[in-house]
């Protein structure tokens, strides 16, 4: 008599570098072994790839394969894993990664007009620019000195996909980027825009709202790593394990041209 032993492990790591995502996987039994499906919880597209840890079993896939999940969507089927001899034992093990966006965007709108993220009329001195020696080093961010309070504006139309706002803790190392404030917004190339160390409950968006651009998204503020009241933006396209943080122009002045923003300049925004 053929007796049959089944074993099933299933290890599911996620890296969540920046936050946490709202992604889940999971297994459907089938005659011919299992159907791996997603469900994605984020208002964004979500990429995903999977490291396999299979006996006797083979995946209609392979390690590292990058899968792009569809924003605000349950029960997304990735692939089949299918058991090789029925007669003997087998074992389904995998891991994975994943973060907002599609991880393999390398293209966006070079040439798209960002708005200074402040209302208009008003001026304020960009204290660190794009690659800053205080903590710009390689990153294409930029910090503008403002009073904790001030409304900030939406650089560009998208959809808000994080909003954290609960913080109020504050220094002056990187041991404070875990108490960071910031709201993450969508754009329809495909990148992302952050606004950084917002004030506590000054988030005037939540989850899942468009937003246009000018429309007042936030207050300033000093929370997270920061060495003084001020808003940090950067825009940039997702990769798992890191972000490639990208140039924009920005229009200034009375709107009628863009340009890459200078570090140590004051920037008015009359648009
Ligand atoms: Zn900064």
């Amino acid at each position: 008599m053929l007796r049959i032993l089944l074993f099933l492990i299933i290890i599911s790591i996620t890296t969540e570098i920046f936050a946490k995502n709202q992604v889940k996987v999971y297994y459907e039994r089938t005659d011919f072994g299992y159907q791996i499906f997603a469900d994605n919880d984020e208002m964004c597209p979500v990429s995903i790839k999977f490291e396999f840890e299979l006996t006797n079993l083979e995946a209609d896939s392979e390690d590292g394969k990058v899968y792009l999940l569809e924003g605000d969507k349950k029960g997304q089927y990735l692939f089949d894993v299918r058991v090789i001899d029925k007669g003997k034992t087998y074992r389904l093990g995998y891991r994975f990664w994943n973060n907002i966006g599609d991880v393999l965007l390398d293209e966006y709108d070079e040439d798209f007009e960002y708005y200074l993220p402040f209302k208009k009329s008003e001026s304020y001195k960009l204290w660190q620019g794009y690659d800053g020696s205080f903590s710009h080093q390689g990153k294409n961010s930029l910090d503008f000195t403002m009073d904790v309070g001030t409304p900030v504006a939406a650089m560009r139309d998208g959809l808000v996909v994080k909003v954290e706002e609960s913080n109020s803790k504050n220094c002056n190392t990187r041991d404070c980027i875990q108490y960071n404030n910031f709201i993450v917004v969508y754009h329809s190339d495909g990148t992302f825009a952050e606004y950084t160390h917002i004030e506590k409950n000054g988030s005037k968006v939540k989850v899942g709202d468009r937003v246009k651009q000018g429309q007042i998204i936030a207050s300033s503020g000093n929370v997270g790593f920061s060495s003084g009241p001020h808003l940090h933006v950067v825009v940039f396209l997702p990769r798992f394990d890191d972000r490639l943080t990208v140039k924009t122009k920005f229009l200034v002045g009375d709107g009628s041209e863009s340009i890459y923003l200078e570090e140590k300049q004051i920037y008015s925004r009359n648009y």
